[in-house]
């Protein structure tokens, strides 16, 4: 049984074997990515023995559906059960027009952020291009017909710039109009900072929106939050970004995830403001979502406004990511924790609970305004 989604699915041969016509492939690529068929025995208009055929020798799903929590905002969430048993999570955001998905690159993470609920088990693997492919349809497959995904971001669980080999090929797919037909620069990388593989980027395929994590502007701290910047540092970090923001011409995104009393004092913020250094670059500010176990907390909202303000004083063009998602776990690496058996949320807390999605941060990105 070989993964349809897969890139490397014997598709062109299949079909030659059973004597049917190469442009078969274009027609089943449409039911898939275009109408969105969940069998191949939907694929109407298919001889009725290929489909025969195509259910003996490929499946479109190998994933299955874990759980599916819907937040009173229209924002979806699915935690979805591999072929091996090992979770993913993804999400769909409703806002105005937009429908933006947020996918998984892997099973967990290795990068280590302190604060994080995705890496505090490692990682596990890298997800297949087949299984990051099969979250955009799932997701899709949500909306109604009339209606199309318009954004990706690669914000869920793992860190997307440690598995290109296999995120590439997903993303050309959302990308390609005869996938499922997104602009690229609606669709965002985020990226804990990884020089080497932002250089791939850069020289492979600059147009995908690059976000990179920083969540301190000075490497002491950094490194403490995120521990894989010991070995890179902030400076190769903010030059591979330069080098990537030089070969794209769009502006570059920073995220800044605000924990009370660690990274949120106004010097953190006069550092931050000195590490950009004039550059033309927007920076999200994330609220943090706490997660259990972890003895993190968001900033007072005091502090939050001072940290603000000095950013804005300086001129830095500053976003704070709107909380999305209440009540579903929405943040990623979250939902899987808890279906490991990990600790619950208390329920207050979960009323509150963000989502690291901001439309409007996404949209202004997009827009490269
Ligand atoms: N590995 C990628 C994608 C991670 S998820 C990266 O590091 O960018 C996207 C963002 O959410 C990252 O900036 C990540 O640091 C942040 N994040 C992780 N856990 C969080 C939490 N509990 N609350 C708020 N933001 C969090």
């Amino acid at each position: 049984m070989h993964h349809i989604l897969e890139p490397s699915a014997p598709l062109a041969e299949a079909l030659a074997s059973h004597g049917q016509p190469a442009w078969r492939e274009k027609a089943i690529r449409r039911w898939l990515y275009g109408t969105r068929a969940a069998a191949f025995s939907d694929m109407t208009d298919l001889p009725q023995a290929l489909r025969g055929v195509l259910e003996e020798e490929f499946r479109i799903w190998t994933t299955t559906i874990a759980t599916h929590s819907q937040a009173d905002d229209g924002t979806e969430k699915l935690l979805l059960e591999l072929h091996d048993g090992q979770r993913i999570e993804c999400v769909l955001l409703r806002d105005g027009d937009r429908r933006t998905v947020c996918i998984s690159s892997q099973v967990g993470c290795a990068m280590g952020c302190v604060f994080c609920a995705s890496g505090i088990d490692g990682v596990v693997r890298n997800l297949t291009t087949g299984e990051i492919i099969e979250q955009l349809l799932r997701l899709a497959r949500l909306l109604p017909a009339g209606e199309r995904l318009s954004h990706v971001v690669v914000m869920g669980m793992g860190e997307p710039l440690a598995n290109l080999d296999r995120l590439l090929p997903a993303l050309a797919l959302a990308q390609d109009p005869q996938g499922l037909g997104i602009s690229q620069r609606r669709i965002t990388v985020s990226t804990v900072g990884l020089p080497p593989a932002i250089d791939r980027l850069t020289a492979e395929n600059p147009g995908y929106h690059l976000a990179v994590s920083l969540h301190a502007a000075d490497d002491t701290l950094r490194t403490r939050l995120v521990p894989v910047n010991k070995a890179i540092g902030l400076a190769e970090v903010m030059a591979a970004s330069d080098r990537y923001w030089e070969a794209s011409g769009r502006r570059l995104t920073f995220e800044y995830v605000l924990l009370g009393g660690v990274n949120d004092s106004p010097t953190h913020a006069r550092d931050l403001v000195r590490l950009l250094g004039g550059r033309a670059a927007l920076v999200n500010i994330i609220p943090y979502n706490s997660v259990a176990g972890l003895p993190w907390r968001e900033p007072s909202q005091g502090s939050r406004e001072r940290f603000l303000d000095v950013l804005r004083v300086a001129g830095v063009n500053v976003q704070v990511r709107r909380r999305k998602g209440a009540r579903i776990d929405a943040a990623c690496g979250q939902l899987r924790r808890l279906a490991l058996g990990a600790p619950r949320l208390a329920v207050e807390k979960a009323a509150v609970d963000p989502l690291f999605i901001d439309q409007q941060a996404i949209d202004q990105q997009a827009s490269g305004t």
